[in-house]
């Protein structure tokens, strides 16, 4: 048993193909064209919305006499507007360490624009089982005792199950093969808690990611989820101001709850 906290890395990120940019551009007579864009997942969000106007100048659409000067201003338009597909051109990929099963459960809700990647406990046996105690009981030494006294005594009772898969196989586990490691693995797993540490990757698209910060910053959401989208909605804004940058924030219960004028885009 060790104690944990939620971990967030923002692993990958939409990168643009520089050369295969500008000959797009020159074919469809922008060939001067330059952005402005901070970064390139905001770049692919401009390229992919003004590719729907021709409005990478004035006139190169004869109906388009005034275009949005920068970066900032057209992704800002984009989301006054709520012309938020164009949003769902650009990635971005999460690790998230140490966050419970209560977590991944609640995140793999979120379907639309997302790919998810777990850590199996069908394939990983347990060993040194991970808690994290939320702030509802930190402090109190009752509570931390009682998290950590279960987790020592199913880590204990998960060990005595695979001891007694070995005893039927006639062999110590370890020198079983693979299948049946798997097949006893995954069964014994049952007997982890709901609260265990585990790993989750997460991908999704700009206008998913806006979603679900929207929706598990709110005050209503669980405290561990609003915990690690805090982190998220920390490291997406600094990277990425101009398609996030109408958030305000407010701070409730200890953690940002994160509002805007244009919700779900
Ligand atoms: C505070 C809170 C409490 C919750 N409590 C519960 C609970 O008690 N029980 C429970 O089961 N769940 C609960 N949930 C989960 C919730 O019901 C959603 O399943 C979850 O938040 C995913 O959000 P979403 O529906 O927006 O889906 P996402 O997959 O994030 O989709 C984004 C949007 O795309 C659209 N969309 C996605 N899929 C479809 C589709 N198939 N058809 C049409 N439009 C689609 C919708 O507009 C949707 O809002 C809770 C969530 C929160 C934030």
């Amino acid at each position: 048993m060790h104690r944990v906290e939620p971990v967030v890395f923002c692993v990958g990120e939409t990168r643009t193909n520089d050369d295969q940019m500008r000959a797009y551009l020159a074919h469809i007579g922008a060939p001067d064209w330059q952005t402005d864009a901070p970064s390139d997942v905001e770049e692919i969000i401009e390229v992919m919305a003004r590719a729907c106007y021709k409005s990478f100048g004035p006139g190169l659409n004869p109906n388009v006499t005034r275009v949005r000067p920068d970066n900032k201003s057209h992704l800002g338009n984009i989301v006054k507007v709520g012309h938020g597909s164009t949003l769902e051109h650009s990635f971005i990929n999460f690790m998230f360490c140490d966050v419970s099963r209560v977590f991944t459960h609640e995140l793999v809700r979120h379907r639309a624009g997302s790919a998810f990647s777990q850590e199996s406990l069908r394939f990983v046996r347990l060993e040194d089982m991970g808690v994290w105690v939320p702030p509802a009981f930190e402090g109190n030494k009752r509570a931390e005792e009682l998290f950590e006294e279960t987790w020592r005594l199913l880590e204990e009772k998960y060990g005595e199950l695979i001891e007694v898969a070995a005893e039927m196989e006639g062999r110590p586990f370890d020198e079983l093969p693979f299948h049946l490691k798997k097949k006893y693995t995954s069964a014994a797993r049952r007997l982890a808690p709901i609260g265990l540490a585990t790993n989750i990757g997460w991908s999704c698209n700009i206008r998913t990611l806006r979603h679900v910060i929207e929706m598990r910053t709110d005050p209503g959401s669980e405290e561990e989820i609003r915990f690690v989208f805090a982190k998220v909605a920390e490291i997406a804004i600094a990277k990425f101001g101009n398609i996030l940058g109408d958030y305000e924030v407010d701070m409730v219960e200890g953690l940002p709850h994160y509002r805007t004028e244009h919700p779900k885009v």
